[in-house]
Parts: C-alpha cells; sequence; structure tokens
C-alpha cells in the first residue's frame, strides 16, 4: 500500500539547533548572565551627573555595581532640584535591573578563570552612605508640619513688637513687646473693644489665612 501520508516529522534528520552565543558576565566571565544597566546619580545642586554601568551581569558582579551604585545615589544622587526630581526614576530603574540579576542562579566562572564574580558586599541600608536620603525626607516633613501650625488661631497667645517700618515681628513673650494676639478674626469684623491694633499678615498665603485678622491686646 503506498503510503499517502507524509513522513512523520520526527523521522526526519534532526535540524541542528543555532545556539545564539551565551551571554557572559562582562566584569567576570562566568554564567549564567543578563543584560542590565545600574545608574548612579550625583546631585549637584544645578546640575547632576549619571554614570552608568551596563552589564551583561553575573548575579554577584550584578548585586556588588547595584549595592555601590544605590548607595551613591541615595547619599548624594537628590542634591540638586532636578536631581531631586529625576531620583524616583533612576531609584526604579536600579530596583528593576536589581531584580533581573537576582533572578540568575549561581554565576559559574569559565573553566580555568582566574577571574572570580565579585562579592556583593553589604547591602544598601547597612552602609552609612545611603542614609543621607533621610535628610531631604526630614526637611520636607518639618516644612510641611511648620506650615501646617502657621494658621492665624495658632498665632494667639504670642507677643509682638512693633518695627520701624511699622511692620510687626514675633517675640519670645519674655523679651520686650509690644502686644499680645488675644483673638483672631475675619477681615471684616471688629476686634474686641479691648484690642489696642490688628494686624493682618501680608506674608504668607491670603487663601489659607481666610481672610482673617489678628487682635493685638495690650500683654
Ligand atoms: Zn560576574
Amino acid at each position: 500500500m503506498t503510503d499517502l501520508f507524509p513522513p512523520n516529522l520526527s523521522e526526519r534528520p534532526a535540524a541542528t539547533p543555532m545556539h545564539a552565543p551565551q551571554v557572559t558576565c562582562r566584569y567576570c566571565g562566568s554564567t549564567p548572565a543578563t543584560d542590565a544597566v545600574f545608574q548612579q546619580q550625583t546631585g549637584m545642586v544645578i546640575m547632576r551627573q549619571m554614570r552608568a554601568y551596563p552589564g551583561p551581569f553575573c548575579r554577584n558582579c550584578g548585586l556588588s555595581v547595584f549595592r555601590a551604585a544605590m548607595s551613591h545615589t541615595l547619599g548624594v544622587g537628590w542634591l540638586g532640584l532636578i536631581s531631586l526630581l529625576l531620583f524616583p526614576i533612576t531609584v526604579i530603574q536600579n530596583l528593576l535591573a536589581r531584580r533581573k540579576v537576582g533572578k540568575l542562579a549561581a554565576p559559574v566562572p569559565p573553566a580555568g578563570s582566574t577571574v572570580m564574580p565579585a562579592l556583593p558586599g553589604r547591602p544598601v541600608f547597612l552602609r552609612p552612605l545611603s542614609y543621607l536620603i533621610l535628610l531631604p525626607v526630614l526637611l520636607l516633613g518639618l516644612g510641611a508640619w511648620m506650615s501646617a501650625n502657621d494658621t492665624p488661631e495658632n498665632q494667639v497667645g504670642k507677643c509682638i513688637t512693633v518695627l520701624a517700618d511699622d511692620n510687626v515681628d514675633f517675640v519670645s513673650c519674655s523679651q520686650r513687646h509690644d502686644g499680645v494676639i488675644i483673638s483672631v478674626v475675619d477681615r471684616d469684623a471688629s476686634c474686641p473693644a479691648s484690642a489696642i491694633a490688628e494686624v493682618e499678615r501680608m506674608s504668607g498665603d491670603l487663601n489659607r489665612d481666610g481672610g482673617k485678622k489678628l487682635c493685638v491686646g495690650e500683654g
């Protein structure tokens, strides 16, 4: 009987598989390795400096470069306006690249190699430099806290002194002063009869002040 069916595919001679050249670590030659780029950002107040560390990386060399670049970026990468804005992007890029190299199996150096994979070193949060990132976080938090506490109502009980240009300044009540804030009223309302003066805050946000004025009593 004539075989009408094409020969079974498995009976064909096996095609020679085309091996892609194996990716090896740029630093130590080990496998497995993967392509990744770590970024190190240096904030320079007005400018910023970026240094890229391209791979391919084995797991150990990748971790080693990640930890050094990330610690440096956390330490001084935020110093400056543009740097601070782009800081989160650099951090996220590094974390994504870190995740990629972290998935690799332990590196195996090529036979006869004298170059060993790097030691990853201390984790980012065991490097003191990393903690400089807390500085802008604390300053921003302090600024927000002070701003939230700078309401007209919070001025009651504070002492003022009248300056030569008729502006007033807050002073400690233990110092010589010209009056004390006794109440807060709407800008178009009257201060109580006991008030000797009224003060409108010119600096600061009028919307936030809600059109209030401060009533000054003797004190
Ligand atoms: Zn390596």
